[in-house]
C-alpha cells in the first residue's frame, strides 16, 4: 500500500480535488469521469457503511450531483483491456507452441502502474515479457479523447478526463509522457477513493440517502469480467473467460474460475483449454512478484501467463482506498462485494459487451489492429539504465 504519511517527509499524498473543481467550474470544458472497479466496493466505508457494501448506484448519483457531464465506468475499459490482452496472449501462445523461438512466455499482465514501474527498475532485461496493453485507466482516456470526442463533435482538448481510482500510483501513470498527445494527457486528473469521499463531503451530499443511478453510455457499459479486475486474480480470470472462447470456439458454461481466486500472496492454477493446459501464476504484493519473476528469469517458470498486482489483495487494497489498517477481513469483504457485482451482471464475458463490439465495428476494426496498437498499446522503459547514466 502506498505511503500516505511518510516519517521523513520525503513522500506526501497529493490532493488533486482542487483540479477537479477547477475543471467542473470551467464552462468551456466537458468533464468526463471514469470510476475503477474497486472504488464501489470501498467508498461506502468513508460514510460509515460496513466494509464491502456495494455503492455503485449511489456513487454514480454523487458524481452527477458534483457536476460531471458524463459518468462513465473504467470497467468498460477493463473489458477493452481483455480484448487486447487476451488476443495478445493467444497470439503469443500459438506462436510459441508452433516453435517460434522469438516469442517469450509467460505473458505478464500490465494494468498495475506500481508493478510496471517496479519491473522497469528491477527487471529491465525482461521488458519484452509483459503485455503491451495499456491499463484500463489509460485505455479509457485514449478512447474518450478519440472515439467519444468524435461522437460528440468535440476536440480532444475540450474534454477533461478525470479518473477515480483506488490507487495513488495512477496519479503518476497518467503523467507518463507516452500517454499524452501533443502535450494533452489522455487522463487529465486522477483522484483516489478518499479524495472522492472528500469532494462528496465538501458538497454536503448525504451519501447514504442518495438514490441509485446508472452510468452513461457508451463508455459506461461493462460486464462482470470488467468488475473483477478490482481484486487479485480477477484480471487473469477475466482474460481466461474470453481467451477460452476465442481459442476453442466453444461456449464457456462455467465462468467462475474459483481456482484463480483467493488471498494467498502467490497462487498457481491450471486451466484446461479443451486439451491445452494453461498454467497460470498470480502474485499480489511486490515481494511475491519478485519471487515469480526470479523464476521466470532463471528459465525455470512453467507458467504461460502471470497476473501481478502491487497491492495486497489487488486494487481493493490500494493505497487510495479508505484505510483498512492491515485488516484482512476488510479486504475479504471488499473482495466478496466485487464477486457479488460480477455475479449480478447479465453479461460476464468482456467480448460479449455490446458497446465494446460496437467500438470495434465503428472505430477500431479488430483487437491488435493498427489503430488498436496506436491507441491501446504502449512500451516500457529501462529505468535502471537511465538512473545509472544520470
Ligand atoms: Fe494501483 Fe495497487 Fe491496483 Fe496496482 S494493485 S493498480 S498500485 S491500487
Amino acid at each position: 500500500q502506498c505511503v500516505a504519511v511518510c516519517p521523513t517527509g520525503a513522500l506526501t499524498e497529493r490532493d488533486y480535488t482542487w483540479k477537479v473543481i477547477e475543471a467542473l467550474v470551467d464552462p468551456t470544458k466537458t468533464v468526463v469521469v471514469q470510476t475503477a472497479p474497486a472504488v464501489r466496493a470501498a467508498l461506502g466505508e468513508s460514510f460509515g457503511m460496513e466494509a464491502g457494501t456495494l455503492v455503485t448506484g449511489k456513487m454514480v448519483s454523487a458524481l452527477r450531483k458534483l457536476g460531471f457531464d458524463y459518468v462513465f465506468d473504467t470497467d468498460f475499459a477493463a473489458d477493452l483491456t481483455i480484448m487486447e490482452e487476451g488476443t495478445e496472449l493467444l497470439d503469443r501462445l500459438n506462436r510459441h507452441l508452433n516453435g517460434d523461438k522469438e516469442v517469450k512466455l509467460p505473458i505478464l499482465t500490465s494494468c498495475c502502474p506500481g508493478w510496471v514501474k517496479f519491473f522497469e527498475h528491477q527487471f529491465p532485461e525482461m521488458m519484452d515479457v509483459p503485455s503491451t496493453a495499456k491499463s484500463p485507466q489509460q485505455m479509457f482516456g485514449s478512447i474518450a479523447k478519440s472515439y467519444f470526442a468524435k461522437k460528440m463533435n468535440k476536440k480532444r482538448e475540450d474534454l477533461v478526463v478525470v479518473s477515480v481510482m483506488p490507487c495513488l500510483a495512477k496519479k503518476y501513470e497518467c503523467t507518463r509522457e507516452e500517454f499524452s498527445v501533443n502535450g494533452d494527457p489522455d487522463v487529465n486528473v486522477s483522484i483516489s477513493t478518499r479524495e472522492l469521499a472528500q469532494l462528496i463531503r465538501n458538497a454536503n451530499l448525504d451519501f447514504a440517502a442518495l438514490p441509485d443511478d446508472d452510468f452513461d453510455q457508451p463508455l459506461g457499459e461493462s460486464t462482470g469480467a470488467g468488475v473483477i479486475f478490482g481484486t487479485t486474480g480477477g484480471v487473469i480470470e477475466a482474460a481466461v473467460r474470453t481467451a477460452y472462447e476465442l481459442h476453442t470456439g466453444k461456449h464457456l458454461e462455467r465462468v467462475d474460475f474459483k481456482e484463480l481466486r483467493g488471498m494467498e500472496g502467490s497462487r498457481k492454477a491450471t486451466v484446461d483449454f479443451d486439451g491445452l493446459k494453461l498454467n497460470i501464476g498470480i502474485a499480489h504484493g511486490l515481494g511475491n512478484a519478485r519471487k515469480l519473476l526470479e523464476e521466470v528469469k532463471s528459465g525455470k517458470s512453467e507458467f504461460h501467463a502471470i497476473e501481478i498486482m502491487a497491492c495486497p489483495g489487488g486494487c481493493i487494497g490500494g493505497g487510495g482506498q479508505p484505510y483498512h489498517h492491515g485488516n484482512v477481513d476488510v479486504l475479504k469483504k471488499r473482495q466478496r462485494a466485487i464477486y457479488e457485482e460480477d455475479k449480478g451482471k447479465p453479461i460476464r464475458k468482456s467480448h460479449e459487451n455490446p458497446f465494446i463490439q460496437e467500438l470495434y465495428k465503428e472505430f477500431l476494426g479488430k483487437p491488435m489492429s493498427d489503430l488498436s496498437h496506436e491507441l491501446l498499446h504502449t512500451h516500457y522503459f529501462n529505468r535502471k539504465k537511465k538512473a545509472e547514466i544520470e
